[in-house]
């Protein structure tokens, strides 16, 4: 098919839809912030019975037995709760809920990169509210946007920093349309999370993921929580199915049984990233304070970086220029002889 063709039956705007082109893994996977201990086996059993039964009949249309699960993990009525196909599906979805074409989305920036690309997919307009010199969600320059919708992430992808409470709320009170609430690293963080809080407030949506501390990246599941009448918004956006049967079995096994698993493997990433973060100062690198499984390190050479760990087996994620950080490199913290690896690589780089 000829480009001039193509461009007449594509939608304008698609031209510039960035596709997500990770790092190609060679060896460990330490650039997207999974869980390095693996799958909980609680999850694994459920997957090997489910694979007995077939996949023959359609899961529940909206993910029912995941979210009773996340009802009672949280202690949240079981109709405040959303899921998806993983929580990008719920950015994508609430962004078509809460915003017509053409209407202004706020986020950070540096943030989640593919947040301001589902806004563009669903045809609104993103706009980038750059962090304070501390790495802090700029509450005033977020509100001013008056956006249909704010995104926060906290604490934040790529940077690993946290918003303070009273910047959370001040958005929540003040902003005119719905606040997205990420909280995809909520597992390793001392936040105070907003989620039990969720359904009794008008304008908050928080999204959870089971690709992270779950350790179920490849099963694409999460979950969103919020008032009736926002996750009523959400499914209508969402439409059936989205979670598969697998996904749904899984997550439901991991949340039953496994809760002290996630526990426990999210505090060996906790330790595991203050280690590194200590040898990472030994070796003259800065890395930003970090609330999460995972340490964002402001280096000119983080593409030289990442370049020689790829030689060694080793994928890390080098950013180009973050906005007010500049480059830099961002590792997940695994077991602590990965972490040797990486270490190694980085002070062997030429
Ligand atoms: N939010 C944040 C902040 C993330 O870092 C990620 C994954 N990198 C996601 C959402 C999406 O996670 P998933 O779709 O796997 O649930």
């Amino acid at each position: 098919m000829t480009r001039r063709l193509i461009s007449q039956l594509v939608r304008d705007d698609f031209t510039t839809i960035p596709k997500y082109a990770p790092d190609a893994v060679v060896d460990v996977n330490l650039a997207d912030n999974t869980n390095l201990w693996g799958t909980p086996p609680a999850a694994v059993a459920a997957l090997a019975e489910a694979a007995v039964g077939g996949a023959d009949a359609y899961p529940s249309p909206y993910g029912e037995a995941l979210k009773a699960a996340v009802a009672r993990t949280h202690d949240v009525p079981a109709d405040c709760v959303v899921t998806g196909n993983g929580s990008d599906d719920l950015l994508d979805c609430a962004v078509r809920a809460f915003a017509a074409a053409g209407d202004v989305v706020a986020h950070p920036d540096p943030t989640f990169v593919m947040f301001p690309v589902f806004a563009r997919i669903n045809g609104l307009r993103p706009v980038a509210v750059p962090l304070t010199a501390d790495h802090e969600m700029d509450a005033d320059a977020l509100l001013a946007t008056g956006a249909r919708i704010i995104y926060l992430c906290t604490p934040n992808n790529p940077t690993g920093t946290t918003t303070r409470r009273e910047t959370v709320l001040r958005i929540i009170a003040e902003a005119p349309g719905l606040v997205i609430i990420d909280e995809a690293y909520a597992e390793f963080s001392r936040i105070e999370s907003m989620l039990r809080q969720a359904p009794s407030l008008e304008r908050v949506l928080v999204c959870r993921t089971m690709s992270k501390a779950y350790g179920l990246a490849g099963l694409r599941a999460g979950y969103g929580v919020g008032s009736r009448a926002i996750v009523d918004a959400v499914e209508r956006s969402r439409g059936p199915y989205k979670l598969n049967a697998f996904a749904e079995r899984a997550s439901v096994a991991a949340m039953t049984h496994d809760a002290d698993w996630v526990r426990v493997h999210a505090a060996e990433a906790v330790a595991s990233r203050d280690r590194l973060v200590e040898e990472l100062r030994k070796i003259g690198l800065a890395p930003l304070p970090s609330d999460t499984n995972f340490v964002c390190v402001p280096t000119a050479r983080a593409a030289v970086f990442a370049a020689h760990a790829r030689t060694r087996g080793l994928a890390l994620r080098a950013f180009a220029g973050l906005p007010g950080i500049g480059p830099a490199l961002r590792i997940t913290a695994g077991p602590w002889p990965v972490m040797e690896r990486v270490l190694a690589s980085l002070r062997d780089t030429p």
